[in-house]
């Protein structure tokens, strides 16, 4: 499907429909939706109602007893989870997030607000689970559960990225992503998935990563990004992987093998890595940090999250330290204490270069990469030459997750300013806590539904473009893959000329390792500044 032009795109239909959301039907509209999952990517995990089915079908071959089955998953996790009741509970209807979701700021539609999108389950609920409920029906804001309803349900849990924007607003702290995390699970017990989730998930479980890349094919990856960084440095790293008693073990998104502006960031961790002399191993087992399984079951997500401490217990590291992911951290920081409590077999985390002790890792064991450079940066434990960054005039996206869900504000800001001569932020109300989603985040990151992610991204866009034409932004940095993956197309789109680079792709050109030779080129090949006549 042709996508309109920016200037068409952006004139935004907020009117209201006539009827009472209740009774408006909702159109299930190409290009704001995934494709519905295969049949074999549910058959490699056991995920229940394996069968071939498509969206635009009619019939989406549910289960004789689907609506049983459905009811009964809601009662069980309203009594699993006193916090899924609470949100169905006590939500007020006062408004106050219903314009804080960029799917509704750039699309206009009202089931995209986060209160409306809450309800679409809520009604649900109330009918079958509350006594007002059952006796009031309508006039207790409940409904019946029929196809029509399952579908609509199924089409906006598949709109919400789970950012948790909206549950900054809330004066009740409802948080509406955990809304839609339960109703995505209670669809999955239908076998209503979407393929760019469950194929991920199949894969993971697998081979130990989203992208299904097996041993060997890591190995031939790795070799690449070694020689692109002999020709760039003239120096020879060697990152060891499925080593035995190293003393940390590195963990990072797989899309960093796979995706070009990923493919850069990772060689700026190898290059750090070699420069700093670190006893530290990857693995081709454990070769994902990032857990789809979180945007399918609470169970899907501890189970492929375990195999990164099984592989740390089977190498016998000492503690763990993570790449620029953005659901990792949020899976790692608000639900493993939860499902492994804290970890007994590692020690707690202390970087060998400045005998920092992370604290704050002292039940998960994990340190998120940026901080430990930013600690070697406050030591003055890295030789840096910030010029060589000065082609890019960056500013820094704040990725939903480690903003939001683990308060990782001040460390990407700190190494830019130390690796960069020009940064600046985006307008306050956009950035921090506050900070926008990219539009493609918890597995809505297909090309199927361009139209819903090019509208979700505009917030984020409009801030961005505000700075691009004030003081001439051309880089977007952040710290997750999935951003690093997206927002090249969606930024492409409403503001021509930006890129968006990992932190410590710049990290890596910015680093003074000892022995390289007359760099003339950053990591992208690119002429540094000052060297553009060869
Ligand atoms: S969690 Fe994010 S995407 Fe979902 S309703 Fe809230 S603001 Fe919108
Ligand atoms: S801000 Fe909270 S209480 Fe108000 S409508 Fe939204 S979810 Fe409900």
């Amino acid at each position: 499907m042709a996508i309109q032009k920016p200037e068409e795109l952006s004139k935004i239909n907020y009117k209201p429909p006539k009827t009472a959301w209740f009774d408006t039907p909702t159109e299930i509209k190409k290009g704001f939706f995934c494709w519905g999952n295969k049949e074999k990517s549910l058959k490699a995990v056991g995920f229940p109602n394996i069968r071939q089915w498509s969206v635009a079908d009619e019939d989406w071959k549910l289960p004789e007893n689907w609506k049983e089955i459905f009811i009964e998953g809601l009662r069980e996790r309203v009594n699993k989870y006193r916090s899924f009741r609470l949100f169905l509970d006590i939500c007020v209807r006062c408004g106050a997030c219903a314009d804080k979701c960029h799917f509704f700021i750039g699309g206009g539609d009202p089931k995209n607000m986060p209160v409306l999108r809450a309800e679409l389950l809520r009604s649900i609920y109330r009918k079958y689970c509350t006594t007002s409920g059952k006796i009031m029906g309508k006039i207790a804001g409940a409904r019946d559960l029929n196809v029509n309803v399952l579908k609509e349900l199924w089409y906006y849990a598949y709109q919400c990225t789970e950012c948790r924007r909206c549950s900054l607003f809330c004066p009740y702290g409802i948080d509406t992503a955990e809304i839609t995390i339960l109703a995505r699970e209670l669809l999955n017990l239908l076998g209503l998935n979407i393929e760019w989730i469950a194929g991920p998930v199949a894969n993971c479980y697998m081979t130990g990563n989203h992208m299904g890349l097996l041993p060997h094919t890591i190995m031939d990856i790795v070799n690449e990004f070694k020689e692109s960084i002999y020709q760039v440095t003239g120096i020879n790293v060697d990152p060891s992987y499925n080593r035995k008693g190293a003393e940390i073990l590195f963990v990072h998104p797989s899309g960093e093998y796979f995706d070009p502006n990923g493919n850069i960031t990772f060689l700026g961790y190898l290059m750090l890595f070699h420069e700093l002399g670190l006893d530290i191993t990857l693995s081709t087992y454990c070769s994902e940090g990032g857990n789809f399984g979180f945007f399918t079951s609470n169970e899907m997500a501890k189970r492929l999250h375990s195999k990164i401490y099984a592989e740390a217990k089977r190498l016998k590291v000492k503690w763990i330290l993570g790449g620029e992911c953005g659901h990792m951290w949020r899976v790692w920081h608000q639900y493993h204490n939860t499902w492994f409590g804290p970890i007994d077999f590692l020690e707690e985390p202390v970087s060998p270069i400045t005998g920092t002790k992370f604290e704050n890792a002292k039940s998960n064991k994990i340190v998120h990469i940026t901080e430990f450079t930013a600690d070697l940066i406050k030591h003055g434990k890295l030789n840096l030459d910030p010029s060589r960054n000065d082609n890019y005039i960056v500013t820094f996206h704040d990725s939903c997750n480690p903003a939001r869900a683990m308060g990782l504000l001040e460390e990407p800001r700190y190494i830019i300013k130390n690796i960069c001569n020009h940064f600046y932020e985006m307008p306050p109300q956009t950035i921090r806590e506050n900070t926008f989603c990219c539009g493609s985040g918890s597995g809505l990151n297909a090309s199927e539904n361009m139209e819903l992610r090019l509208r979700g991204a505009l917030p984020r866009a409009n801030a961005l473009k505000h700075v691009n034409e004030k003081f001439g932004v051309n880089t977007l940095a952040n710290i997750c893959q999935i951003d690093r993956a997206t927002l090249q197309t969606l930024v492409d789109y409403w503001v021509p000329g930006v890129a968006v680079r990992g932190v410590h792709e710049m990290v890596g050109n910015a680093l003074v390792m000892k022995g390289e030779k007359e760099r003339t080129t950053d990591l992208r090949g690119d002429p540094l500044p000052g060297k553009e006549g060869g």
